[in-house]
């Protein structure tokens, strides 16, 4: 198989216009759930700059659980982000959730993110398979690992090598957090797999409070990187707002993980 260590030895390094997943840097990618207006999004990317952030994420179509809730701003969005990159210099993660947008959002984005609800999608991952930005492809709620690897698979075997796995908590039976995070996953999948890999603790915790803890964890097992929810005012936030850190806290999960990042011999 594609993904796997037996087809390819050496680790996947996934270049995003400069920076580097899945080499000795730590990558930090963060922002908001959804774009919701500019002045928001935009300060809070200066902000998520500001504290060392190398990727800004940023919803602009949202795979929401009710059909009555805040779907995104769609091409606006995109429109905000590709402004909030030119203006810190940030290139951007954000996600498709229909094959009929893909040749749009790979217009703005970096990095085309498939959600967690769509990682057995098939026709939207051979879809972003035929083109060669990179593709960060989040684990299905209650996908196994294997599923997971097969999903990028897709990917891969269309012709598009440039895979980022991430974590973001499964579905278990317990209910003290939003999903349960899989620390195991990633010597998992680093054991079988050359593909880099992720972790995103605030999905996967759904509690600003976790996030910080969850973070150092994914760190010290070995995670390339790491997805943040942060906004800039979390109590009005349209869409994950419990989840989301304040500028300041994430700031200061950032400086403790510098020291953890050392401790495991890389940088952030
Ligand atoms: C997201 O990152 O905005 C998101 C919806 O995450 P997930 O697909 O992991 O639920
Ligand atoms: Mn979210």
């Amino acid at each position: 198989k594609l993904t796997s260590r037996e087809f390819k030895q050496t680790p996947t390094i996934v270049n995003v216009g400069g920076v580097e997943i899945g080499g000795d840097k730590i990558v930090v990618m963060a922002g908001p759930c959804a774009i919701e207006n500019k002045e928001i999004y935009i300060d809070t990317a200066k902000k998520v700059k500001e504290a060392g952030a190398d990727i800004l994420r940023g919803g602009a179509f949202k795979p929401r659980t009710s059909p009555y809730s805040f779907q995104g701003l769609e091409e606006d969005g995109l429109k905000i982000m590709a402004e909030a990159r030119e203006i810190t210099g940030l290139k951007l993660v954000t996600e498709v959730v229909d094959t009929r947008d893909v040749e749009l959002v790979a217009s703005y984005t970096d990095i085309i993110q498939i959600g967690a609800r769509n990682m057995q999608n098939f026709r939207l991952l051979k879809e972003v398979g035929l083109y060669k930005k990179p593709v960060l492809l989040k684990r299905g709620l209650s996908a196994t690992i294997e599923e997971w690897l097969m999903a990028a698979e897709y990917i891969i075997s269309e012709g598009n090598q440039n895979v980022i796995l991430c974590e973001r908590g499964i579905r278990t039976f317990e209910t003290a957090t939003r999903n349960t995070i899989d620390l195991s996953a990633i010597p998992v999948v680093k054991e079988f797999s050359h593909l880099p890999v992720i972790v995103d603790p605030s999905h996967a915790t759904g509690t600003w409070k976790y996030v910080s803890a969850l973070s150092k964890g994914a760190v010290a097992t070995g995670a390339d990187g790491l997805i943040i929810e942060v906004h800039s005012d979390p109590n009005c936030a349209l869409c994950d707002g419990p989840q989301s850190l304040k500028p300041s806290k994430f700031s200061q999960v950032m400086e403790e993980l510098r020291k953890v990042a050392e401790a495991v011999g890389r940088t952030l």
